[in-house]
């Protein structure tokens, strides 16, 4: 998958006219062509050179759990036989307002994790390699193609840290947004990170109006340190002032996710540190009771103190969801992403 100057650069080695960059990447992501032999205006010399060396499809679907109507989870094949999965979530009045047509992707950015985030089954089999952007794009085509709808809200909450992967993230990112690419607005566009703080600054530069999601989980150090070892390297202190970078050049809300854990986070002084630390940003607040995950002994608090914690967010006047995890039975809940073919386990 390329962008727009990558394809500039690519036709002037093979001396070909400027203007089969506008034909070739209208093949590519708006006739969603196949192979390079269905570009039927193209020289076939140079068709076959590029066929050989950019793949048009570097993903094979092997897998879809969930109904058509429900959450599906997509098990898709790498080249190197290694397996992601991109989750779709059809629209949900209680997550975006009863007349809500948004269909969300949640698409990976890595295979593996090396952050090891204590409640995350994506970091459980440690880190094994970056997506290319192509790889990125791939599974918002090839959801679209599967489902038949067209994606309009992207979240990079899947598989790995996509803040790690930064070179490739912005390929995608350009891809994604650009009118000669798939052309979803950046608006509709959410990075989550674990709070990589150079790479929040650098991403606060770009000139699209992405969305940024902090996975907090921890409003404190001692209580974040259990959670994130991450945040050994980026105290909370470092973090929130790299958040108001972005929100010095970024005129939208940033989403602080915060997993509910029974004792461990979610008590109500937790709650209240919180309260400061969001309304020290503006930040609105996710609130998303933990989901269990194999091999991994934490639960979630029991409704009635999920609510207490929200009402003491809102009460302090910060926006809060309290998030019903959709795809949570078929372990498509976005985190929860793991490598179970290669186990052996779908
Ligand atoms: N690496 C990035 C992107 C992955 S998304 C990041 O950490 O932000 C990770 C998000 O998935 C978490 O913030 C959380 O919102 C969700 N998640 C992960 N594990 C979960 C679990 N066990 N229960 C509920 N949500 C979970
Ligand atoms: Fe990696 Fe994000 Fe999971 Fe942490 S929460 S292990 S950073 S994918």
């Amino acid at each position: 998958m390329l962008t727009k100057s990558q394809l500039a650069d690519l036709l002037e080695e093979h001396g070909q006219p400027a203007y089969r960059a506008t034909q070739i990447l209208d093949w590519i992501y708006q006739k969603r062509a196949r192979s390079w032999d269905e570009m039927s205006n193209l020289p076939t010399a140079l068709r076959t050179a590029l066929a050989e060396k950019y793949p048009l499809r570097p993903l094979t679907h092997t897998l879809t759990k969930g109904s058509a109507d429900t959450t599906r989870k997509f098990l898709l094949q790498l080249p190197d036989g290694r397996y992601i999965e991109t989750v779709l979530i059809p629209a949900s009045p209680a997550l975006y307002g009863e007349k809500s047509d948004r269909h969300t992707l949640c698409v990976s950015s890595q295979v593996g994790c090396a952050y090891g985030c204590k409640f995350c089954a994506s970091g459980l089999d440690g880190f094994t390699r970056n997506l290319t952007a192509g790889e990125i794009v791939s599974q918002i085509i090839l959801a679209e193609e599967l489902s038949g709808e067209k994606v309009n809200n992207l979240v990079f909450m899947g598989m790995g840290e996509p803040l790690a992967n930064f070179k490739n993230l912005c390929e995608a990112l350009e891809i994604i947004t650009s009118d000669w690419g798939l052309h979803i607005g950046a608006r509709r566009i959410t990075v989550s990170t674990s709070g990589l703080v150079p790479q929040i600054k650098k991403l606060a530069e770009l000139p699209q109006q992405i969305r940024l999601a902090i996975s907090l989980h921890g409003p404190d150090d001692v209580t974040r340190e259990k959670i994130m070892p991450v945040n050994k390297k980026y105290p909370v202190a470092e973090l929130f002032d790299a958040l108001r970078v972005w929100n010095t050049n970024k005129n939208q809300k940033i989403t602080l996710e915060y997993i509910l854990i029974d004792g461990v986070n979610a008590s109500l002084d937790h709650a209240r540190i919180l309260t400061k630390r969001a309304q020290s940003i503006k930040a609105k607040v996710n609130l998303i009771p933990y989901n269990t995950v194999e091999g991994l002994p934490w639960v979630r608090p029991d409704d009635a103190a999920c609510l207490r914690f929200k009402k003491i967010l809102t009460n302090g006047g910060v926006s809060a969801t309290l998030r019903l995890e959709k795809g949570h039975d078929i372990d498509a809940a976005c985190g929860q992403l793991r490598l179970k073919k290669e186990k052996g386990a779908v």
